[in-house]
Formats: C-alpha cells, structure tokens, sequence
C-alpha cells in the first residue's frame, strides 16, 4: 500500500513535489556516483531499506516526508521484481472477501481511492465486467470458504457476487469516487459487447483502478522522496549481501565494490526474498509462501476493440479468477497462482500460455486467439506469507511487519520483514 496521502500533489503536473514554493527540490539531487562517495565517508544511516519494490518504496517516502534520514537499496532496477509484474490493478480486492478478509478489503479500496486521487496522471478509474454463467451457484460454498473449510475455487453465480460487491460498494462509505455496481441484463449485456458468450445469464460491473505505468509511479515516489528530504537517497544495483553486529555489507552489482553500512533499523522489504535477505543477515526464517503468477501481453485489435475499456474479471472454468484488461492498445491477460520455492526460476511457462490462451474462449468465444498475437509475457512472485492451506487462492493476501531483535540475531540493529503487500 503506498499511502499517497499528500495533499499538496501540483495539479499541473500530477506529481507529489510538496514544497509549496514551486514544484522543485531546494537541494540538488544527488547522482548514483555521488551517494556511492557519500556512503563511503558517512556509512551510518539511520534506516536501511532493502528492496525498492512498492513496499520498499512507499516506506521511503513515509520516512522521508517525516525527515528521516533513509537509504534506499535494491540489487536490480528500481521496481523491478512483483511490483512490476502485477496485473496492473489499483483494487480493493473484492476476490478476497469469500476469504473473510473484511478489513484487508476496507484498507484497501481506501488505499484504491487514494491512488485514483493523488496518482490520477497514471491510475485511471477502470469499469470491470463480471460474466456470470449461474444464478445461484456458490450460496451455499460461502460460509464454508469464510471458515477455511472449503479449499478449491468454486462457481459463483449472480446472488453471491450481487452480496459481495453491496458489501464492496459499503465499504467505499461517504468518500465515494467510483460509480456504484450495476447489474446488466443477459441482452443489454449483448448488446453493448456483441461478441461475449451467449451463455451468460448477465453481467454485473463495478470500479476499481487501473494503474498505466507501475514502474514510473514508482520512480515518481522515489524522486519526489529525493526531492523531499535531503537525506533520503535511492540507489539500485546495490545488493544486500551480508550483516553481522552493527554493519552490514553491500555489493554493488556493477562495479563489484563493497560498502560497509551501519544502519540503526533495517527494513526487509526485499518481497519474495525477504527469507534469502534475513539469511544473508544470519536469521533463518520461513515467512514466505510465494506464489508465482504470469501474464500475457497481447496485439489483437479485435479482442481489444471487443473489450472496449472493461476489463473483464471471471471465473475460468477451474474456477480460478482470471482478466482480460485494457493496456493501452494492447490486451492484458492474467493471471496464475502457482506455489513456488526459489523466486529466481519464475517465468511464464508454456502450459501457462496455453491456459492464458484457452480462457479467453470461455468468454470471447468466436475470437481466434493464437501464440502469434503474444507480443510479451512475463511472470513474478507474490511475497505471501508463509501458509498451510492446501489451495494458493487460500493463502491470505494481508500484509504483516515480522520484527527480528535482540542477542540471538548477532546484529546491534533490528530487522523489520514487510511479508505481504500490495501496490
Ligand atoms: C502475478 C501478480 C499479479 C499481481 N497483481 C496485483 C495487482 O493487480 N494489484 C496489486 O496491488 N498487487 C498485485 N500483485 C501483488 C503486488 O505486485 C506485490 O505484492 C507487490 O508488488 C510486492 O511488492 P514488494 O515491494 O514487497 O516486492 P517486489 O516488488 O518484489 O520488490 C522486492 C525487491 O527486492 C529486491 N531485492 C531482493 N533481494 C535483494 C537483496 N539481497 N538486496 C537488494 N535488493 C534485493 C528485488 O530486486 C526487488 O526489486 C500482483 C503480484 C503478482 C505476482
């Protein structure tokens, strides 16, 4: 959650510089080359943060706008691990409510609100259509899966989405931005998307946000922390490598140098590598449960001409949600949920193709879709927490801060792991 709470966003540029003089820092913003030579002589900080995916990233700013002195890091590009592989939604979660994750939920579509207000240059109200295939089916599947008992997808007809998405609708409360749900008769619904399957009974759609450009919004954060707080510095290629009492070393990856820091907290916000990190520290801890997801970028003017601007979010036939989404001219399509052990070998495979490919028909069924129009596909790890359900749509997508402190972790400073997360 990024927590774009800053009032004072220019309004001619879309960006978050707070200064209330002018749009720019009062100090220059110091380069890759500079911060290393600083480093060198000024090695104490007092926040390291390991990892500059949206977790890492939003800490970086909370702690600049509250004049902390922060150093950002991360081993790749700024953004470049599940942060820049998600399916592009600024949502509330809605799919987590049959999960009884109420208060996720409520955050949630606060923090969507947030981000249509104050990113509105990048995160766009996005109309998502529901087709539904059953009036009645799921009703009685729901209290089960509320109280964990029920551990596969299953079918949910019209009642039980027209439940979940009042409650939805609730939770946005007087602060509302986004229109409220409606229901769509099987006609109208014909009507408006002429080549969606003949067998839905109707649609229902609602609000969430599409986020354009994931990847500038986050450098946008870094720059306006820079801008911000002179003592708040981002630098990438930069890895965690190891820690022991008050010092922990640092590699750069394209020199190969070290660098001793003496942080007086660390924050782990290294996502699915959260348990590598803690282990190059010396902490051995297991509160990751990652599971992989992949995506497929499209060129298919008809599929994208036959979305309009809906994404569409269903239930394939496993039961598994999956979407079909606008990305400029392009078509997104989305996504797995596979458990996975090592983030590094995380890569769409061919099945996962096939079963991207093979969605589609269930509700665009008259639109060929073959590996011909794939112009990108690409996968990344979600940092959940460790979990014992026997089905990965089970694990809880809730976030939680694990704190590691004291004699027994042989550092002078704590560990913080941000375990969960999302944009
Ligand atoms: C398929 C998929 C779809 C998703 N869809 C959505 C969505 O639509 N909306 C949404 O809100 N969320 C979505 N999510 C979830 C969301 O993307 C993630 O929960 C979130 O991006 C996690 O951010 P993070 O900062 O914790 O991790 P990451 O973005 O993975 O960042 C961790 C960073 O740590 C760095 N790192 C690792 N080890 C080291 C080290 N030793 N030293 C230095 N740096 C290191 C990595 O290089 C990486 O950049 C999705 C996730 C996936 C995988």
């Amino acid at each position: 959650m990024i927590g774009l709470n800053n009032e004072n966003r220019d309004p001619l540029f879309g960006n978050w510089f707070t200064n209330s003089e002018s749009q720019f820092p009062n100090h220059k913003l110091m380069n890759r080359k500079e911060i290393l030579s600083h480093l060198k002589e000024n090695p104490q900080v007092s926040v390291l943060i390991v990892g500059a995916g949206i977790n890492g990233i939003g800490t970086f700013r909370d702690l600049a706008l509250n004049g902390v002195d922060v150093l950002l890091i991360d081993r790749a590009d700024f953004c470049s691990g599940a942060s820049s592989a998600s399916s592009h939604m600024a949502h509330g979660g809605i799919r987590y409510l049959e999960n009884g994750e109420f208060r996720l939920v409520r955050e949630a579509v606060g923090e969507r609100n947030r981000m249509l207000q104050n990113a509105a240059h990048i995160v766009k109200p996005l109309p998502t259509t529901i087709p539904i295939f059953k009036y009645f089916s799921g009703i009685f599947n729901a209290p089960f899966k509320f109280l964990g008992w029920l551990d596969k997808p299953s079918e949910r007809g019209s009642l039980i989405i027209k439940l979940g998405l009042m409650m939805y609708d609730a939770y946005t409360g007087k602060h509302r931005i986004v229109p409220k749900h409606k229901f769509l008769s099987r006609n109208t619904s014909l009507k408006k998307w002429n080549q969606l399957n003949p067998d839905i009974k109707n649609t229902a759609v609602y609000y969430d946000g599409l986020i354009t450009n994931p990847e500038r919004l986050a450098l946008e954060l870094i720059l306006d922390s820079e801008a911000e707080n002179s003592s708040a510095r981002a630098v990438n290629y930069m890895s965690l490598i190891s820690g022991e009492k008050d010092t922990v070393i640092l590699r750069d990856e394209l020199t190969d140098e070290r660098y001793e820091i003496q942080p007086k907290l660390l924050i782990n916000a290294s996502g699915a590598w959260i348990d590598f990190s803690n282990h190059s520290l010396g902490l051995s801890t297991k509160f990751i449960g990652g599971t992989k997801g992949s995506h497929l970028v499209l060129n298919h003017p008809e599929l994208r001409d036959a979305i309009g601007d809906n994404e569409f979010f269903f239930e394939n036939k496993d039961g598994r949600i999956v979407l079909i989404c606008p990305l400029f001219d392009r078509v997104l399509v989305g996504t797995s949920d596979l458990k996975i052990e090592n983030p590094d070998e995380a890569f769409c495979t061919d099945e996962e193709v096939d079963y991207f490919l093979e969605l589609i028909k269930h509700v665009f069924p008259s639109i060929q879709v073959t590996h011909d129009h794939i112009v990108f596909r690409y996968s990344g790890v979600r940092p959940l927490e460790s979990s014992t359900a026997k089905s990965t749509s089970q694990y809880s997508r809730d976030h939680s801060i694990q704190v590691l402190s004291g004699d027994w972790t042989n550092l002078q400073f704590p560990v913080y792991s941000l375990v969960g997360g999302k944009w």
